[in-house]
């Protein structure tokens, strides 16, 4: 009897994998370390082809199987799974195993910030191609999943983190992109050599005629260009390319062989700062080489409002306008928050559960940017301490995010702008940054409420 493939991990990627591999006929162990919620008709799924749920366990376990498919939140260095690699017991992710079931065309866009955004953009783009077109990956559902009733002529935009880059195998993107790299995550991959290599996974398995986008701006990514092995299309915001994906005098324009097209100007758009017009030249890229008209592309760019969560515009309460920045979860992308207010005098809220990363850049761009920095969550003390070196003279600390955006509310005239942008992950005191996204935006529209009563 054929042995069983242990999903590691009962999240949206391992139910996800489970799910299509029972569905195979494969004999599934769904695995997780702690007990996890399953819905019944999953259990019993996995149940007809013999395989079960199993909630912890020694060794013994991988006696009965063939190979494993690693959840993104399990990392290689987990003893089950090194005892699976030194028993030679095949070990994978999950976007690998959703690039074995399909066989249409990818889109592979990665890098520490701005992933989400781009991968949108990407997805509304490649939406007017007469073709089948989806966005998956770490968005919404399994890449499993999403690729199950796709077809060959189809394009599958994947939003990939590094650790689903860190397992695949043979995962091919015709289109692969690169937009960043900065310090995070690096609990777990521990050095940014490791950090940066399992982002170049994203090209390795490409062939000659496939194509990588790699931001010219960002020193690393630069660093890669030779390590392309399809054809290399920069883009970038600083620069005029001979070729690529550039800006010149606001406009972006594609520069390719043939091709010279300008295909909007940045004041058309709705999103703003430097980061998103990174994220417009990779997207403008990807549905360029994915064969979107360039009129199409534009009206997409035109009409797009941005992304939840991401420099999001709440409310204006007293003329002063509130943004949302929740999934700011590292320094980088709040620094990149704090760029795009090109006038400064904000009002910041900051700090959650700590990342530990240096904080001298962000710090020194907030004594400039901002008035009254509002420190919350664990991270408040360590932040506190490198905002006073960096003299940022107004701190202050709070217990919950609702005083935070009340006091924000007490102190803010203007032409101040409140901005939540945290440079922390959430899980000191919201479920994820999404909650906590929410929670804000909940308070400051009881707060405009009440405003408007007055
Ligand atoms: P990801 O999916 O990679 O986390 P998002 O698009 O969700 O990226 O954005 C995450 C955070 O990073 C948001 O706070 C956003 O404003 C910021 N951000 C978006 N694009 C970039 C970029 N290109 N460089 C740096 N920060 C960015």
């Amino acid at each position: 009897m054929d042995k069983a493939v242990l999903v590691y991990g009962i999240g949206i990627s391992g139910c996800g994998a489970a799910e299509i591999l029972a569905r195979g006929g494969k004999s599934v162990l769904l695995y997780n370390d702690a007990e996890h919620e399953v819905n019944a008709d999953l259990k019993e799924l996995l149940a007809k082809t013999g395989g079960q749920i199993v909630i912890g366990g020694g060794e013994k376990l991988l006696d009965e199987v063939e190979e494993v498919i690693l959840s993104p939140g399990i990392s290689l260095e987990n003893p089950l799974v090194q005892e699976a690699l030194r028993r030679g017991i095949n070990v994978t992710g999950e976007a690998e195993l959703a690039y074995r079931n399909y066989n249409g065309h990818i889109i592979g866009i990665t890098g520490t910030n701005g992933k989400t955004t781009t991968t949108t953009l990407v997805g509304e783009m490649l939406a007017t191609l007469p073709c089948v077109s989806k966005v998956g990956g770490n968005i919404g559902m399994a890449l499993t999943k999403e690729v199950e009733t796709m077809p060959d002529n189809s394009w599958l935009a994947a939003e990939l983190s590094s650790f689903q880059l860190e397992t695949i195998q043979n995962f091919r993107a015709e289109i692969a992109v690169i937009l960043n790299l900065t310090e995070d995550h690096l609990t777990r991959h521990h050095t940014m050599e490791a950090y940066g290599a399992a982002k170049c996974n994203i090209f390795k398995n490409q062939r000659p005629e496939d194509v990588t986008l790699l931001n010219f701006d960002d020193p690393i990514v630069k660093s890669w260009g030779g390590l392309v092995p399809g054809r290399l299309c920069w883009f970038s915001r600083r620069e005029i390319l001979p070729q690529g994906i550039y800006m010149d005098n606001g406009d972006f324009v594609i520069a390719w062989e043939d091709t010279k097209e300008v295909i909007c100007n940045k004041k058309d758009l709705q999103i703003f700062g430097g980061h998103n017009e990174e994220n417009v030249l990779a997207a403008i890229g990807a549905a360029f080489f994915a064969g979107v008209k360039p009129c199409d592309i534009a009206a997409v760019l035109k009409a797009f409002k941005g992304v939840e969560h991401r420099i999001e515009y709440t409310a204006t309460v007293n003329g002063v306008p509130y943004y949302n920045d929740s999934k700011a979860t590292n320094t980088d992308s709040t620094i990149k928050a704090l760029e795009a207010f090109a006038n400064g005098h904000l009002i910041l809220i900051a700090g959650g559960t700590d990342k530990l990363t240096p904080l001298e850049e962000m710090m020194a761009l907030v004594k400039t940017k901002v008035d009254t920095l509002i420190l919350l969550g664990e991270a408040a003390e360590r932040f506190n301490e490198a905002a006073v070196k960096a003299g940022v003279a107004d701190i202050r600390r709070v217990k919950s995010m609702r005083e935070a955006v009340e006091m924000a509310h007490k102190i803010a005239v203007k032409p101040q702008t409140v901005l939540l942008s945290p440079a922390c992950a959430s899980f000191d005191m919201f479920s994820g940054f999404p909650a906590r996204g929410r929670c804000f935006k909940e308070i400051v529209a009881e707060i405009a409420a009440a405003e408007e009563q007055k």
